[in-house]
């Protein structure tokens, strides 16, 4: 069977945990601050705050743009639910905009006609790592006084217009879930150039507590700790952190890889009508955190039963992205929502399998196997 995705990780990674597991530090210690300095460096961004997942660093990214009950917050239906359900952490109502047919990602101008005097920020998706107009959203937030945030749980190692994804706007939100690029078995990031919301966001993710964990144990004299709000515990482990530098080290070899699988499916597929493939304009790189392919209309054989007979053949699959609001937490709250092409595009796409590595037969072998059910021999 080949599997959807795989995470890349190595004895190098197993090694680093045994060690780190051996120092008994092993939460908020020298490595989470080793990590956290390395991957603001990595992506360009002044400060990077480390947390146990994107959805967490989600929710903190929205107290920290001070985004609270009441308040509205534009993102798109057609990503993974955690994204609006960030939003519904604070009390604010999500309010879905269309995505681009090609690209999957925030529509600006659908973005723009939904902005009301609520509307307090944007949640930027960079879809399955392809990034989003960036300085479009920034202009349009900057228009209206609103906040961007960035949702690019799926796009580390993405770049847009020559700057790594986390170093473009004040708050970035990156997940380490092994779904994606590299993988802390659960993890994640807020990459932002405000010193304000780095102390801040450090401050709710262990609790509110004024003295972190290493400042006191390194202290010659006893402080006590005070809880100055009310914080959660967001906190990323040593031992993932011991993981992390190691799978950061080999993110950009990870994503050249990728995007050679990635080349390979397009060169094996660009011919064939009635797909669309993705597509990567001048400006912009994916780290191709998946491959997703759209079935148009004209195409012989339907989204499922192209999966079922893939799967039937030892090729797992994926439905392409999901929207949130045809889901049942929400189905009901946004019965009247008209989301055509995000719809459309959920319905009509399929991910295959990418994962480094990936051997050169496994990749023969799901393209043949594609275009055995697609191409319908004319007679
Ligand atoms: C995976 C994902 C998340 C959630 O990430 P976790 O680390 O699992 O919390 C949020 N948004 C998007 C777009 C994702 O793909």
């Amino acid at each position: 069977m080949i599997p959807i995705a795989k995470p890349y990780l190595t004895a190098e990674e197993a090694q680093a945990a045994y060690d780190t597991i051996l120092t008994g530090w092993i939460t908020q210690g020298p490595k989470v601050a080793e990590f956290e300095e390395k991957f603001a460096r990595y992506t360009g961004a002044k400060y990077a705050v480390a947390v146990s997942n994107c959805t967490t660093a989600l929710h903190l990214a929205m107290i920290v743009a001070g985004v609270k009950a009441g308040d509205e917050v534009i993102c798109p239906s057609m990503s993974y639910v955690a994204t609006a359900n960030s939003i519904k952490y604070v009390g604010a109502k999500p309010v879905f905009a269309e995505v681009y047919p090609k690209t999957y990602n925030l529509d600006v101008e659908d973005t723009e006609r939904k902005i009301t005097s609520r509307t307090k920020a944007i949640l930027l998706v960079h879809q399955i790592g392809m990034p989003a107009d960036i300085n479009a959203f920034q202009r349009l937030a900057d228009k209206y006084n609103l906040k961007l945030i960035e949702d690019a749980a799926c796009a580390a190692g993405s770049a847009y217009q020559g700057g790594k994804i986390g170093s473009h706007s004040e708050l970035v939100c990156f997940s380490l879930h092994p779904r994606k690029v590299i993988s802390t078995g659960d993890g994640g990031f807020i990459t932002t150039n405000r010193e304000d919301y780095y102390q801040r966001m450090k401050l709710l993710r262990q609790h509110g507590m004024s003295v972190n964990d290493r400042v006191r144990h390194e202290s010659a004299k006893v402080i006590f700790e005070d809880h100055i709000e009310v914080g959660y515990n967001y906190r990323m482990t040593d031992i993932q952190a011991a993981v992390g530098i190691k799978q950061l080290e080999k993110l950009d070899w990870i994503v050249e890889e990728r995007r050679k699988i990635a080349m390979q499916y397009h060169e094996a597929f660009r011919y064939i009508d009635f797909i669309r493939l993705p597509t990567e304009e001048e400006g912009y790189f994916s780290n191709y955190q998946s491959y997703s392919i759209y079935l148009k209309d004209t195409c012989p054989i339907s989204r499922n039963e192209l999966m079922q007979k893939m799967l039937d053949e030892g090729v797992a699959t994926r439905r392409g992205i999901m929207t949130a609001h045809r889901e049942t937490a929400y189905k009901t709250e946004y019965a009247d929502a008209s989301l055509p092409v995000s719809e459309d595009a959920a319905d009509r796409s399929i991910i295959l399998p990418l994962y480094v590595p990936m051997s050169s037969e496994d990749v023969k072998k799901v393209i043949e196997t594609f275009k055995s059910h697609v191409l319908v021999p004319v007679f």
